[in-house]
């Protein structure tokens, strides 16, 4: 997240507690401020680690925070890498789809409601409750794809 997005996210969060009348406490301030300020996810002992430079965090306290978040709709939590990544729209809630890339670790939230649909009713149709209709796509990011394809493509030296 950039700067701008952080500081949005932060404010946000905020006032969402404000409303929900829930308390955002320095600690879990601070660790959104830290999955938010991430290029990419980060697992709960990266966010130990960091939070570990200035004083003490006891990994409890360190959990309660991240589920506090997870629970708030603030981060979301990725299952196939064991990490979170900040939310850039927390206000309602909605089931995502993350697009992993495999190549730099960045992810990009989908928020269609069309594919949540069909997943749900797909799994109706077979019995199953959907509680948490997340899905995680894993390929090559927009970026990386150029890369590649750059490099495939460069002039070769011309021969003398
Ligand atoms: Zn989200
Ligand atoms: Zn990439």
């Amino acid at each position: 997240m950039d700067e701008e997005s952080l500081q949005n996210a932060l404010k946000t969060a905020e006032i969402l507690c404000a409303q929900r009348g829930v308390r955002f406490t320095a600690q879990r301030r601070r660790v959104l401020e830290l999955v938010c300020r991430a290029e990419r996810p980060v697992g709960a002992y990266e966010i130990l680690d960091q939070l570990r430079e200035g004083a003490t965090a006891a990994p409890p306290t360190v959990y309660r925070a991240l589920d506090f978040l997870l629970e708030q709709g603030f981060v979301h939590k990725l299952e196939t890498l064991h990490a979170f990544i900040g939310c850039t729209h927390p206000e309602h809630p909605h089931a995502s789809q993350f697009l992993i890339c495999s190549d730099c670790g960045r992810v990009k939230e989908l928020e269609n409601e069309a594919i949540a649909g069909s997943l749900r009713t797909a799994a109706q149709e077979t019995g199953f409750k959907a509680e948490r209709p997340i899905i995680e796509v894993l390929g090559t990011c927009a970026h990386c794809r150029r890369k590649t394809e750059q490099a495939g493509t460069s002039p070769r030296v011309p021969l003398e």
